[in-house]
């Protein structure tokens, strides 16, 4: 796995620990200038004549049509796979051909599947870039990445900030990469979850050599008068064996108005979504929830890293 190491030009974007925060700053720039030029309402042209493919194994509603929209916003085409099973994949075709099919006709793969370490697996096997939207309970680097987006903004800085993450911390790929880019920005990190779906030790321990103060517990209201940023996550029903064990944990920790009440008045709210019942729909209108900004900022995040690794960032548009 290539480090980005200041040049993301034809790079696979695989992980978390590709990045330094100085790649992170040339990201975080990037989305900032498209910003800017799609809120005054200009019409951007720099991924004119690229095609970027969708290749979805998983359902995905805001990371495949934020990256379809981020194309179109760019003036790029794409291929949409949405659903692998109208594809060739139903067939029998492995990953590796399937890729190497794909970028005949496109510049860049986005990729997410179910199992954790095939987007290494398509990065192994294609010339062409390839995005990890998602490896099984893996890593979701370009979610971390705008998680972070949405706390700068948010927060005006990272530094220093408590980070709560509470729910399936087991499963959940979305905190398995945030966690990683949060360690190098000196925060404190408290994880909330019931015993079955911790955070694996191996990635606490992992961290914990790296520095980060981490802290575990299953009590939510213990640590939540002193968190900035409570990180939500839907118990992910999908990577259980079995349906009683899901409906075991299913539920553990709803977030309600009346819990809200106990936070810090400039605590903010993340969910990368989508939420099932860990969020009640009450906490919506409260101006702490920022789940839905966070959506937004997806946008300009992913726009910023195709432009990035295609070489066309900063490009007249
Ligand atoms: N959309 C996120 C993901 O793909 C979070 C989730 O599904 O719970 O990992």
């Amino acid at each position: 796995m290539q480090a980005i190491n200041g040049d993301y030009t034809g790079k696979d974007i695989l992980a978390t620990s590709q990045f330094t925060t100085h790649d992170i700053d040339i990201l975080f720039a990037e989305a900032n200038r498209i910003r800017t030029k799609i809120e005054r309402g200009e019409v951007l042209t720099s991924l004119q004549g690229q095609i970027i493919a969708n290749l979805f194994y998983e359902p995905s509603t805001r990371t495949a049509s934020s990256f379809v929209a981020a194309a179109q916003r760019l003036g790029g085409g794409i291929i949409p796979i949405s659903d692998v099973h109208y594809s060739s994949v139903s067939k029998g075709e492995n990953l590796p051909d399937t890729v190497r099919t794909l970028e005949q006709y496109a510049d860049v793969i986005i990729l997410r599947h179910s199992e954790q370490g095939q987007a290494g697996v398509a990065a192994a096997a294609a010339k062409k870039p390839i995005i990890n939207a998602g490896d099984g309970a893996g890593e979701h680097p370009t979610q971390a990445l705008l998680d972070l987006y949405t706390i700068l903004r948010e927060c005006g800085r990272v530094h220093d900030l408590t980070v709560t993450m509470v729910g399936d911390l087991k499963y959940g790929r979305t905190v398995h990469s945030l966690v990683r880019l949060l360690a190098m920005y000196g925060v404190k990190i408290n994880y909330v979850a019931p015993d079955s779906l911790r955070m694996p030790p191996q990635l606490v321990y992992e961290l914990a050599s790296r520095g980060l103060q981490q802290h575990e517990t299953t009590d939510l209201e213990s640590v939540l008068a002193d968190t900035d940023v409570l990180y939500v996550t839907r118990v992910q029903k999908e990577r259980f064996k079995s349906e009683k064990e899901y409906l075991a944990v299913k539920g553990s920790y709803i977030l309600t108005p009346e819990i809200m009440t106990r936070a810090s008045r400039s605590m903010i709210v993340m969910h990368p979504l989508p939420r099932v019942d860990e969020i009640d729909p009450g906490v919506d209108s409260d101006p702490r929830a920022v789940y839905f900004w966070q959506v937004e900022n997806g946008l300009y995040l992913r726009a910023a890293l195709l432009s990035l690794v295609l070489g066309k960032a900063g490009a007249r548009a």
